[in-house]
C-alpha cells in the first residue's frame, strides 16, 4: 500500500479585509519589471472601485475581466495562453484569479498551460502535467466549491468535462477575505454553498474515507449545518464560516473523492451548460437512495432558503443526448468507485442512470 502524498496551498491569509494586503504579499513575488502580475477578474466587479482600486497595477501588470457565465473551456484557456505569450517578452510573474470557481480555476489552468506545452485538453485527467505552473493566486468572492483549496482546474474540453489534477495545479497563496462575499446573489449563495455540502456528504459516505478526509468533511458538514439550517449567526459570521466550510470541504475531498451528485452534474454541464452548483442541486434532489440523510438535510434547506430549482430540464432529450450525459458520467470513475464500491458497475447501469437524469 502507497499513500499519496499532496501538495497543499503554501500560503494562506484569512481575514475580513486582507485583500488590502494584497501589494505587500505580490510585491515579493515580482520577478522583474518585464514580467507581469496578470490579474482575472470576474466581470461581475467591472465598475466596482470598492474591490477593483486595491488592485495594485504597475509596469507591465494587466486586469483582465472574465465572465462568469459558462464555465472554463479548455479552448478559452489556451486563447487566454496565447495571448500571454504573444503580448509579453517573458513569462509572468505570477497569475491571479479573482472570483467564484470559475475564475479560481481559469487563473490555475492559465498558470499550468503557460509552462506546459500543447493543448490544454490534452492535461485533462490525473497526473499529466510535467512541469510546474507559473506563481498562481486565489482569492475567491463566492464561497463553496472549494477551488481555493484543491489539486484540480475543471475545464469543459472537446471530449469532456474533466479537471486537470496535479501536483502543479493548487495556489501557492491564497486570500480568503469573507468580505469579498458581501453582494453574492441569494440563490447564488445557496447554490454554491451546496457544492461545499455536496463534497461533505460525497466525502463523508465513500469508500475512500479515512480520518484525513473524515475530519475535514465533519468540520465541514457542521458548518454548512450552522449556516443553512440554524438562525444563530449573523451576516459575517456566516460568511466567515461559508469561506471555511468551503476549504474544509476541499480539503475533505483532497484525500478521498466526490460521488454520484458530481458524476451525474458533470453529464448535465457537459451537455446542457447547467452550472456547477445549481447542477448539483438539481442532480442532489433525487438521490435520497444513495445519500438518504444528506437529502433529506438538503430538502430542509432549500424550503428554509425558499429556493426552487428548475424542473424537467431532460424532459425533452433525445436517446442519443441521454447517452452523451450518461457517458460523461460514467467515465468517471473514481467518483463511482468512491460512491459504491470496486463493483459499482453492477448496480451503475446506463438504465439507471436514464431513470435518474429522466426526474431532474
Ligand atoms: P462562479 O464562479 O461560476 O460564479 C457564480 C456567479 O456568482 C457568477 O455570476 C459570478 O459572477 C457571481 N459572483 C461571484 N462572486 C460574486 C460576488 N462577490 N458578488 C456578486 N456576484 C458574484 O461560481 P462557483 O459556484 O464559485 O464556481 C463554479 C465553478 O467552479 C464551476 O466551473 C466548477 O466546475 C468549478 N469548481 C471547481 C472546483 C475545483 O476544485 N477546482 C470545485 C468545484 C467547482
Ligand atoms: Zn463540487
Amino acid at each position: 500500500m502507497s499513500y499519496k502524498n499532496f501538495p497543499m496551498v503554501s500560503r494562506v491569509v484569512f481575514g475580513r479585509g486582507s485583500f488590502n494586503q494584497l501589494e505587500e504579499i505580490l510585491s515579493p513575488k515580482r520577478l522583474n519589471t518585464k514580467a507581469p502580475f496578470i490579474y482575472f477578474v470576474d466581470d461581475v466587479f467591472k465598475g466596482n472601485a470598492w474591490l477593483t482600486s486595491r488592485i495594485p497595477l504597475s509596469y507591465d501588470d494587466k486586469l483582465i475581466y472574465v465572465s462568469a457565465a459558462e464555465e472554463p473551456k479548455t479552448s478559452q484557456i489556451d486563447d487566454l495562453v496565447e495571448d500571454i505569450i504573444l503580448n509579453y517578452k517573458e513569462l509572468p510573474s505570477g497569475i491571479i484569479g479573482i472570483g467564484g470557481g470559475t475564475v479560481l480555476d481559469i487563473a490555475k489552468a492559465v498558470s499550468i498551460m503557460l509552462t506546459n506545452d500543447g493543448e490544454s485538453k490534452n492535461y485533462q485527467g490525473w497526473d499529466i502535467v510535467k512541469n510546474p505552473a507559473i506563481f498562481h493566486v486565489g482569492i475567491p468572492t463566492i464561497s463553496g466549491t472549494g477551488a481555493e483549496v484543491s489539486r484540480t482546474t475543471i475545464l469543459t474540453g472537446p471530449e469532456r468535462k474533466l479537471g486537470i489534477n496535479s501536483d502543479y495545479t493548487p495556489f501557492d497563496q491564497v486570500i480568503l477575505d469573507p468580505e469579498l462575499t458581501k453582494d453574492v446573489p441569494r440563490d447564488q449563495w445557496f447554490y454554491t454553498g451546496m457544492d461545499c455540502f455536496v463534497h461533505c456528504v460525497e466525502s463523508l459516505n465513500g469508500t475512500f474515507l479515512n480520518a484525513f478526509s473524515k475530519t475535514y468533511g465533519e468540520k465541514a458538514f457542521t458548518l454548512c449545518k450552522e449556516i443553512f439550517l440554524e438562525d444563530n449567526l449573523n451576516t459575517e459570521e456566516a460568511q466567515d464560516k461559508l469561506m471555511m466550510a468551503s476549504w474544509h470541504g476541499g480539503m475533505s475531498i483532497a484525500y478521498s473523492q466526490v460521488g454520484v451528485a458530481h458524476a451525474l452534474s458533470y453529464g448535465l454541464g457537459y451537455l446542457l451548460g447547467v452550472k456547477h452548483g445549481i447542477g448539483n442541486c438539481i442532480v442532489f434532489d433525487h438521490l435520497d437512495e444513495y445519500y438518504p440523510e444528506g437529502v433529506a438535510l438538503f430538502k430542509k434547506m432549500k424550503e428554509k432558503h425558499d429556493i426552487s430549482l428548475p424542473q424537467d430540464i431532460c424532459k425533452d432529450l433525445s436517446d442519443k443526448e441521454f447517452d452523451i450525459m450518461i457517458n460523461v458520467a460514467l467515465s468517471l470513475e473514481p467518483l463511482w468507485e468512491n460512491a459504491i464500491g470496486k463493483q459499482w458497475k453492477k448496480t451503475i447501469t446506463k438504465e439507471k442512470l436514464k431513470a435518474l437524469y429522466q426526474k431532474m
